[in-house]
């Protein structure tokens, strides 16, 4: 476990909860219930590593909803993390996977201990078959909403249609925005209302089931 990150007597109960909502959530689009599911849920679990809890994450929640939808017949998954830190756990569980693109738009925010150095740069593009399939998006302090878009559109956007995946798995930690205690981006918090208009817009131009 990496230092900085506590346990006590509730948090497995806690960290299965969230991982069963996620996972339940995934669950709801692969029997074809909906075609968009939310599971908002705490703790988080972009930063929980294949061994290793971090970063207040114990299970990596999404990661489990990507291996479910693979493991049931999906081809294909890109993973779009807005989160204000970088998903390092996600990405170094599929880091030598071309059935996985992730990508991270995050801030350098710095090493928070020896067992988390700060990562995310732009070189990291994964390994061996997931060579090229790993973008990260580091941005600067005070980005602000039209610097935000602009990764989106040129960056993101292409990269996820060049792709082609059959699903999307959007991490929505929203302390990338202006009224967060981590508001180092300055993003004005009405831009999520345009964050998912643009990955739905982007799941009809690539005609994804979900
Ligand atoms: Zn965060």
């Amino acid at each position: 476990m990496c230092a900085g990150t506590f346990l006590n007597t509730r948090s497995w109960d806690s960290a299965l909860l969230a991982a069963g909502t996620t996972l339940s959530a995934m669950k709801h689009i692969l029997e074809g219930l909906c075609k968009t599911a939310y599971a908002l849920v705490r703790p988080p679990g972009h930063h929980a590593q294949p061994f290793q809890a971090d970063g207040y994450c114990f299970l990596n929640n999404t990661g489990l909803a990507v291996q479910f939808s693979l493991d049931s017949g999906f081809e294909k998954v890109a993973v779009i993390d807005i989160d204000v830190h970088y998903g390092n756990g996600t990405a170094e569980g599929f880091y030598r996977s071309d059935r996985v693109l992730t990508i991270s738009l995050h801030m350098n925010h710095g090493s928070w201990g020896p067992s988390h150095p700060q990562s995310g740069a732009v070189d990291e593009i994964g390994e061996g078959e997931g060579f090229g399939y790993n973008l990260n998006v580091p941005l600067p302090n005070g980005t602000g909403d039209r610097g935000y878009e602009y990764a989106m559109t040129e960056l993101v956007v292409p990269a996820v249609q060049k792709f082609e995946p059959d699903m999307m798995v959007l991490v929505v930690g929203q302390d990338s925005s202006a009224v967060s205690f981590f508001a180092y981006y300055l993003i004005n918090i009405f831009i999520w209302e345009h964050v998912p208009d643009r990955l739905i817009e982007l799941r009809t131009i690539l005609q994804l089931r979900n």
